[in-house]
């Protein structure tokens, strides 16, 4: 047996779309491909306001700079998450205030979060871990009594729902990520989108390196010149080609995905008369399947259980580590201890998740697992 954490599927139409790419010549971002990922997002998620970016990364920078972050500003946002979530916001001089995951599943515990807003707290930045949204009903109630707006990375989430609502739909800014590991990919790249108006029309200009452009292709000015800061965010045509070719496969993709999700889940659940947990369904939402984690016992076990799969060729991974406690932020923090995010972070362990991948073969995984733990 020999398989991979991740495998990058294609859906068979994306040499095709990447030809007409080329033939049309117009290569750069804002083309025919990218206006049908528009369209395709408006109609599938009700996301009105979209811009294609590189990376969720880039997404996220341009959430900061539209909120004005400066030195001495405060972001809340997790330590149990990928640096991107708040780099954008150190970039711009932010202080990060990190806080714990909820002790039902790695997302941020929203009933711990109001003791870290103070008068400076500039914006709350929100990850939807695996794909399962968080409390993010709480979260939004919570940062608007305090005038603060939140941001959703949902860089897992594409498709995910709680309440009814799609994740990306809530928070004031949202960015996705389609980088190679997540459901929907194109390589590298990623998705803004915005929820509340009065960010939009400065988007385009950062967007479009600081200038009005867009005014002027919608013939509104005459001619375009340097009106704010900005940077290079957009997409290329090529990528939002193969992208696009991927969004008309979105069902397909996410039917399999939840199906072999829900295999694990019926296979492992059982592990739990031995203190081993599993990803937990939430019933308020619909998770988009986009990781399956088991909760070990120990740093140890997690460490054991991820050789002896590798000895059965197969691949899984820890996640992440806790930011607060990264090389680079540890002399930053206040010393607050975040002990679910420390749990998550020494203690999770990730199986092969992606769409190439056979019933068969998770049912292997599973087998797999559960013989570790009858040894
Ligand atoms: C993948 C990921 C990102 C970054 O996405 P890119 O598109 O690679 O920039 C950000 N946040 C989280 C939680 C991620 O998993």
């Amino acid at each position: 047996m020999k398989i991979p954490f991740n495998r990058v599927h294609t859906t068979g139409e994306e040499l095709s779309f990447i030809g007409e790419v080329i033939r049309s010549g117009e290569m750069a971002g804002d083309g025919i491909f990218h206006r049908n990922c528009q369209a395709f997002f408006d109609e599938r998620f009700g996301f009105r306001n979209t811009w294609l970016t590189n990376s969720c990364t880039g997404a996220l920078e341009m959430a900061a700079l539209l909120l004005d972050i400066r030195p001495g500003d405060e972001v809340i946002a997790p330590s149990f998450s990928y640096v991107s979530t708040v780099n954008p916001f150190v970039l711009r001089g932010a202080k990060i205030v990190f806080a714990d995951s909820s002790a039902f599943d790695p997302n941020i515990d929203a009933d711990t979060l109001e003791a870290l807003f103070t008068q400076k707290t500039r914006a709350v930045v929100v990850v939807h871990y695996g794909g399962t949204v968080c409390a993010i009903e709480k979260i939004t109630a919570l940062a608007r009594k305090k005038g603060v707006p939140v941001v959703e990375d949902a860089a897992h989430a594409l498709d995910a729902t709680r309440n009814g609502a799609f994740a990306g739909t809530m928070g004031a800014f949202a960015a996705f990520s389609f980088h190679s590991t997540k459901n929907i990919t194109c390589g590298e790249g990623g998705l803004l989108v915005i929820n509340d108006p009065q960010y939009v029309e400065r988007a385009d200009i950062l967007f479009e390196k600081g200038t009005n452009r867009k005014k002027f292709l919608e013939g509104a000015v005459d001619n375009y010149e340097w009106v704010d800061v900005g940077s290079s965010f957009s997409l290329s045509e090529l990528q939002a080609a193969f992208l696009y070719a991927q969004l008309r496969q979105l069902n397909v993709i996410q039917a399999k995905r939840k199906t072999l999700w829900r295999l694990y889940y019926d296979l492992l659940l059982p592990l739990g008369e031995r203190g081993i947990s599993c990803s937990p369904v939430d019933p308020r939402g619909e998770s988009n399947a986009h990781i399956f984690f088991l909760v070990c016992s120990s740093i140890d076990e997690r460490r054991a259980l991820s050789r002896f799969l590798a000895e059965q060729g197969i691949a899984s991974a820890s996640h992440y580590g806790a930011l607060h406690q990264s090389r680079f932020f540890a002399s930053l923090h206040d010393g607050r201890p975040l002990t679910e995010a420390v749990r998550y972070a020494e203690r999770l362990l990730r199986l092969p998740m992606h769409y190439s991948l056979e019933p068969k073969e998770a049912e292997a995984i599973a087998a797999q697992v559960c013989r570790f733990y009858q040894r």
